[in-house]
């Protein structure tokens, strides 16, 4: 098969047109109608040569995501695309548009292998990983379907899979987000959320870019954890607590800790102490989590009004804790629900 040239780095790209007996910049161009433009082809790289175009059509192709339907709140605030791969695989990206800013929830995996109870794509299992040209291009398509004028703001590893098991093509999405041939993001506007994959935190500290992290705490003592959270032996609390500090301390800036509140398993006043005890020491923000629920019922979210007791039950301890309010509950937003809604009436 002809190479994929969505999904590699400018220097990768300009090694190619190099091969092809082509001046670097040439290459600079290409990446920037893939990455910048959204250009689909090389036909629309209108500043290429007609002969270039056509050479490189021949000698190598752009991937490109299919997009198989989209829904939308009625407020048209959270809006969910659902993508067919070229192995004819689905993920979903979801777009969530507020007054100020058009955040992007990416996909890393199709399906996920952490299998988290409460997770409709954990009951999916892991099909395989997303390359970083599939990752890159659920980006583009989503900033494609926005009005003229109005850009993404902030892009998120939140969708399906769990990133830091797809490190490396994780990593390549993030330079490219951040390449000045790309949309230039800061690193600062791009998070990795993840349940806790303490050797990636480590080696994500090291790398030329990092971006903000997200840590999922689901539970805050280890049996709780361990039903919820299959995985939790290979990564106990204490370990992923020691590994957040690190990347706290490494990147300067304070982690996140993401809370998903289920109703009558994790939302007590001894969990909320518990866990402002196991964060307190970390430069950290607390993210609870409205639950969306699934159609299996076996979790249910709690109400409102709890969500904010439980928030100043750990206030003492973390002051910069907030509520997440659900978005998108009427179009399935949590990750895995539209894709397997989709599968059952497909
Ligand atoms: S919550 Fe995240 S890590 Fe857990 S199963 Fe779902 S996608 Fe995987």
């Amino acid at each position: 098969m002809k190479p994929d040239l969505k999904g590699m780095t400018t220097a990768e790209i300009e090694q190619f047109v190099k091969g092809m007996g082509e001046h670097a910049y040439r290459g600079r161009q290409i990446a920037q109608w893939i990455y910048a433009h959204g250009a689909p082809d090389f036909e629309r790289m209108s500043s290429l040569p007609k002969a270039l175009r056509e050479r490189c059509s021949r000698e190598a192709r752009i991937g490109n995501l299919e997009t198989l339907t989209t829904i939308a709140t009625p407020t048209g605030d959270v809006r969910k695309f659902l993508f067919r791969l070229e192995d004819r695989e689905t993920i979903e990206t979801v777009l969530l548009a507020l007054e100020h800013s058009r955040t992007v929830c990416l996909s890393s995996q199709v399906g996920c292998a952490v299998g988290c109870l409460f997770c409709a794509t954990g009951a999916i299992g892991l099909k395989r990983n997303l390359t970083a040209g599939e990752i890159i291009d659920q980006f583009i398509k989503v900033q494609a379907s926005l009005k003229p004028g109005d850009r993404i703001t902030n892009a998120v590893f939140m969708g399906m899979g769990e990133p830091l098991l797809n490190p490396a093509n994780v990593m390549t999405a993030i330079s490219l987000l951040t390449s000045k041939e790309g949309p230039a993001f800061s690193p600062r506007r791009i998070t990795i959320s993840t349940c806790g994959i303490v050797p990636a935190i480590y080696t994500l500290a090291a790398a030329p870019v990092r971006p903000e992290l997200a840590i999922s705490i689901i539970a805050p003592d280890e049996a709780k954890r361990g039903e919820l959270f299959p995985q939790a032996r290979l990564y106990p609390l204490d370990k992923v607590i020691e590994a957040a500090r690190f990347y706290a301390r490494a990147v300067k800036r304070p982690v996140s800790f993401e809370y998903v509140l289920l109703k009558g398993i994790n939302d007590s006043h001894s969990d909320a102490r518990r866990l402002g005890e196991l964060v307190g020491k970390v430069p950290c923000k607390i993210n609870a989590i409205l639950y969306n629920r699934l159609p299996d019922k076996r979790f249910q979210p709690c109400d409102e009004n709890h969500a904010l007791q439980f928030l100043e039950w750990i206030r003492p301890f973390c002051r910069m804790a907030t509520l997440r309010r659900s978005k998108g509950g009427e179009i399935s937003a949590a990750c895995g629900q539209l894709r397997a809604g989709y599968a059952r009436t497909d």
